[in-house]
C-alpha cells in the first residue's frame, strides 16, 4: 500500500468496483474493503437490475412512472431521469466486460418481471445476479495497474484538509496505517445490521455515513428504511435469506397461517404491490389472526422451471427442508435497504468538498419514500461512475501537490469495549421503528441510543472493529430516531 493516492474508494462492492474502473491509467486509486472483497450487500443480490432495453414493449417514461408510483413521489425527478437513461449503457457494458445475463432462446437479454414495474425490464444471472457482477469487477480490477485493491482493511476515521483526506486505515494483519488521498469515494453500503432481523450482509453496520457525518456531511432521509416483505422466516438467524420478488412474479403468493390469500385485501395490486404495501399488508394481518405464520406458494408451477429460474433460492431452503417446488415457503418481513444517506448532487457529490458517495450509503433522491425493484444495483452503477468522471476531470484540471508530512501511525490502544452496545442498539431499532413504527417508544429509545453513543465516543475504548461498527450502530440509530421525532412533531 502506498502513502498516498488520487482517490480512496471505501468498498468492494457494485459501487466501489464500478467507479474504480472508470479512472484513466495515471489516476491512482486505493480500493478497499473491510472484510473479503466478495461479501457485500451487491454479491446477496438475487433479482437483477432494471433497466429499459427493448424499446418494442418499454421506454424510459414508463421506468420513470414506475419508480415515482413506488416512491410516493417523494423522489427527485431529475436523479431518476440520470438513472432511467444511463442506466442501459451501464448494463450492456457489464455484460461487454463478461457478466453472463440469462439469455432467452433467441440469444437476446431475457428479461423478467418485478413487483412495481410495469414491464419485463429486469436482466438478471440466474437468482444471483450480484455475484455475477461483483465477480468480474473484481477480476476486471484485478487487471488495472493503477488500482490498488485490499481486502480486511477498515476505514476507521476520515480527516481532511484542503488537499484531501487522511484516512485511518485498521490493516488485514492487525496492525494500523494512515493514508492521504485527494479525493475520496464512499461506496460502504446500507445500515442494515442496526436490526436484529435483516437481508443485509454483515458490512452493513453504517460506517461511512458516519464517517461522512463526522466530518459534518449531510445526511438525508436516514430513517427512509425499507423492509422486505418475504424474507425466509428462519428462528434466529440475524442475517435472514431473501426469497426474491421475482419469485412473486414467476406467480409465487402469498398466505396467511389459515393458508389464504390475503395481499388483494390490502391493495388491488395484490402480491405484486411494492415492497412497504406488501410489508404493511403482513403485518395489518399479523395483528388481524394474531398469528406471525406467513407462506409463500410456489408449488403450483413447473418444478423444473422453479428449479431452473431459482436455483439459489431452492438450494438455500432445501438446507432447511423446505422443497419449495412441494413445500410453502415460511416468510416474514424484515429490514432490507436504506433510500436515504448521505446526500449527494448528480455527479455524487457530497457537501464536503472532495468527499463522494455513490450506491447504497448516498441519498441520490432516485428512491423516493420506497425503493423499486432492482433500481439500486443501477443506482450503485449509474451515480458511481458519475462520481469517478467527475473526479478524473477535476484531476486533470488540478495540480495536486503532495501531503508532505503528516502522522502514519496512531495509537488506537485503550480500554476493552464492553459487551452488549451493539446487541441493545439493534433491540431498539427492532422493537421501535419496524414496518409499522412505534411513535410513543422513540424518545425513550432516542435517549438511550444516545447515551450509548456518549460512552463510545468518550469511553476511550480501543479502537478495533468491534468499536468501529458499535459506533456505526450507534450513530446511526440516533440519526434515524432523531430524524422520526422531528418529522412526527411536523406533523403535529
Ligand atoms: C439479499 C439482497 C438482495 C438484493 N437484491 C437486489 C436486486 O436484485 N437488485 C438490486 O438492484 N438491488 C438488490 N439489492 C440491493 C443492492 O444489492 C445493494 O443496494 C447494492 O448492491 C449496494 O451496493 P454498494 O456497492 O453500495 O454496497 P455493498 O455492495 O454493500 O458494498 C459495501 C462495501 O463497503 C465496504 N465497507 C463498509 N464499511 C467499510 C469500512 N469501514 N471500511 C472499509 N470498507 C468498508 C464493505 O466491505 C463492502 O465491500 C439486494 C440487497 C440484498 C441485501
Amino acid at each position: 500500500m502506498k502513502r498516498e493516492y488520487d482517490v480512496l474508494i471505501v468498498g468492494s462492492g457494485a459501487a466501489g468496483l464500478y467507479a474504480a474502473l472508470q479512472f484513466p491509467e495515471n489516476v491512482s486509486v486505493l480500493v478497499i474493503s473491510k472484510r473479503e472483497l466478495t461479501l457485500s450487500n451487491s454479491s446477496l443480490a438475487q433479482g437483477g437490475v432494471a433497466a429499459v432495453l427493448d424499446k418494442s414493449n418499454d421506454n424510459f417514461k414508463l421506468h420513470i412512472a414506475d419508480t415515482l408510483i413506488a416512491g410516493k413521489y417523494k423522489n427527485n425527478l431529475e436523479a431518476i431521469e440520470v438513472l432511467v437513461s444511463e442506466g442501459p449503457s451501464d448494463v450492456l457494458k457489464l455484460k461487454e466486460m463478461g457478466v453472463a445475463f440469462d439469455l432467452d432462446e433467441r440469444g437476446r437479454l431475457q428479461m423478467t418481471l418485478e413487483a412495481g414495474h410495469s414491464r419485463h425490464r429486469i436482466v438478471h444471472h440466474k437468482d444471483s445476479t450480484g455475484r455475477a457482477i461483483v465477480d468480474v469487477l473484481i477480476d476486471k480490477v484485478r487487471t488495472h495497474k493503477n488500482i490498488d485493491i485490499y481486502d480486511n482493511t477498515m476505514l476507521y476515521k476520515l480527516d481532511k484538509n484542503e488537499k484531501g483526506f487522511y484516512a485511518g486505515l485498521l490493516l488485514a494483519d492487525g496492525t494500523s496505517r494512515v493514508i492521504a488521498a485527494h479525493y475520496c469515494i464512499l461506496a460502504s453500503g446500507g445500515i442494515g445490521r442496526v436490526y436484529q432481523y435483516t437481508t443485509n450482509s454483515a458490512i452493513a453496520t453504517g460506517d461511512g455515513i458516519t464517517l461522512a457525518f463526522m466530518l459534518g456531511a449531510r445526511i438525508k432521509h436516514l430513517s427512509r428504511i425499507q423492509f422486505h416483505p418475504t424474507a425466509f422466516a428462519a428462528e434466529n438467524d440475524r442475517e435472514r435469506f431473501l426469497i426474491s420478488e421475482a419469485v412473486r412474479g414467476e406467480g409465487a403468493v402469498l398466505l396467511n397461517c389459515d393458508g389464504e390469500r390475503f395481499a388483494f385485501k390490502y391493495d388491488e395490486r395484490g402480491e405484486l404491490a411494492p415492497r412497504d404495501v406488501v410489508s404493511n399488508a403482513i403485518m395489518l394481518e399479523s395483528m388481524a389472526k394474531g398469528n406471525e405464520k406467513f407462506y409463500l406458494d410456489i408449488t403450483h408451477k413447473d418444478p423444473e422451471f422453479v428449479k431452473k429460474r431459482f436455483p439459489m433460492i431452492y438450494e438455500k431452503c432445501l438446507e432447511e427442508n423446505i422443497d419449495i417446488t412441494k413445500q410453502w415457503i415460511p416468510v416474514f418481513p424484515c429490514q432490507h435497504y436504506l433510500m436515504g444517506g448521505i446526500d449527494v448532487d448528480l455527479y455524487a457529490r457530497t457537501t464536503v468538498d472532495r468527499l463522494y458517495a455513490a450506491g447504497e450509503c448516498s441519498h441520490t433522491g432516485v428512491h423516493g419514500a420506497n425503493r423499486l425493484a432492482s433500481n439500486s444495483l443501477l443506482e450503485a452503477l449509474v451515480f458511481s461512475r458519475r462520481a469517478a468522471n467527475d473526479i478524473t476531470e477535476k484531476l486533470g484540471r488540478e495540480d495536486n501537490t503532495p501531503f508532505g508530512e503528516f502522522t502514519e501511525h496512531e495509537d488506537l490502544s485503550g480500554r476493552t469495549m464492553p459487551h452488549g452496545f451493539r446487541t441493545e442498539i439493534r433491540r431498539l431499532m427492532q422493537e421501535t421503528y419496524f414496518v409499522i413504527p412505534k411513535p410513543e417508544l422513540i424518545p425513550e429509545s432516542l435517549k438511550r441510543a444516545k447515551e450509548i453513543l456518549t460512552d463510545l465516543t468518550g469511553g476511550e475504548y480501543e479502537t478495533d472493529h468491534n468499536f468501529v461498527e458499535a459506533r456505526s450502530l450507534a450513530t446511526v440509530a440516533c440519526i434515524v430516531l432523531e430524524e422520526v421525532l422531528r418529522k412526527n412533531d411536523e406533523q403535529q
